[in-house]
Formats: structure tokens, C-alpha cells, sequence
């Protein structure tokens, strides 16, 4: 069933010049890309993008990474797109991650991991949102 997720190409992606790479891998997986914009996330809205880690220890450090350059956000389609993206990036720790997945190539901490995916239909749906308003989405 075609499905929408939403990824974030994180800041050390940018700061590293992997956006295209990243765009390049992600289309030559079949996901077509719905909306896309670059920004700079403020901490409020980080604050409460990963607010459901908001008890762990790597919180502080996570909304400092996340807020510490420009993004790219995009909401992304595809055949069984919230698990296939899972699949794509890897595990969340780059030094786990299967080889040929997003993360194995361009992650190089498991807080610097390169790409965001929703983590189900129903997150993906919210977090697409968060970004996006209905007429953005083409
Ligand atoms: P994402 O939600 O960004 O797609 P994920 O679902 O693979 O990643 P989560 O457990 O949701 O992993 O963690 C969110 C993010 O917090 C991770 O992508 C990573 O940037 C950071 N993170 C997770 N675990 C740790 C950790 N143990 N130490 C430092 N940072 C971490
Ligand atoms: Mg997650």
C-alpha cells in the first residue's frame, strides 16, 4: 500500500555536503519526494519533535545536535514507506548499521546519525504534519 513518511536529513549531513547523496540513495529506493524544505530547527520545535525522549540522558545533547545547523525536511512516498525508510537508514547507532543503509555510509556516532525516519504510520502522519501543511504536500 503506498504510504507517506517523514525523514530528516540531519545537520551532520549537511555540514558534511551529503544531502545529495542522500536524496540520490533514497530515490534510488523508490520513494518519491511529496514536500522538501531546508530549515534551521529552533530548540522549542526539537524540544517537542523528540519530546517523547524527554527523560533520557542524550535529550540536552540530542535538541543541541538537532538545533546546531540547517535541516532538510521532507515528507517521502512509497509502498510500505514508514518501514521500508527504517530499513534504508539502518540502526539507530551507524557502528550497528547494516551495510549499504544510509546510516552505515554517512552516520559517524549514534547521536550524529545522519537521517530521521517516522517511526510508525500513525508518528509519520503526526511528524509529517508537524512540517507541512496540506497544500505543501505534491
Ligand atoms: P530517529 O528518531 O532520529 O529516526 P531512531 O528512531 O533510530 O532515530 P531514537 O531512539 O528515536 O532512534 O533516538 C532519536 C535520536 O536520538 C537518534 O537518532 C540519535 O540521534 C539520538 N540518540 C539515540 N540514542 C542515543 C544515545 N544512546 N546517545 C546519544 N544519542 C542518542
Ligand atoms: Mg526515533
Amino acid at each position: 500500500m503506498t504510504q507517506r513518511t517523514l525523514t530528516i536529513i540531519k545537520p551532520d549531513s549537511v555540514e558534511n555536503g551529503n544531502v545529495g547523496n542522500i536524496i540520490a540513495h533514497l530515490e534510488r529506493e523508490g520513494f518519491r519526494i511529496v514536500a522538501a524544505r531546508s530549515l534551521r530547527l529552533t530548540q522549542a520545535q526539537a524540544g517537542a519533535f523528540y519530546a517523547v525522549h524527554r527523560e533520557r540522558p542524550f535529550y540536552t545533547s540530542l535538541v543541541a545536535y538537532m538545533t546546531s545547523g540547517p535541516v532538510w525536511v521532507m515528507c517521502l512516498e512509497r509502498a510500505d514507506a514508514v518501514h521500508y525508510l527504517r530499513a534504508v537508514m539502518g540502526a539507530t547507532n551507524p557502528a550497528d548499521a547494516a551495510e549499504g543503509t544510509i546510516r552505515a555510509a554517512y552516520g559517524t556516532s549514534i547521536e550524529r546519525n545522519a537521517i530521521h525516519g517516522s517511526d510508525s504510520a500513525e508518528n509519520a502522519a503526526i511528524e509529517v504534519a508537524f512540517f507541512f501543511a496540506a497544500s505543501d504536500l505534491v
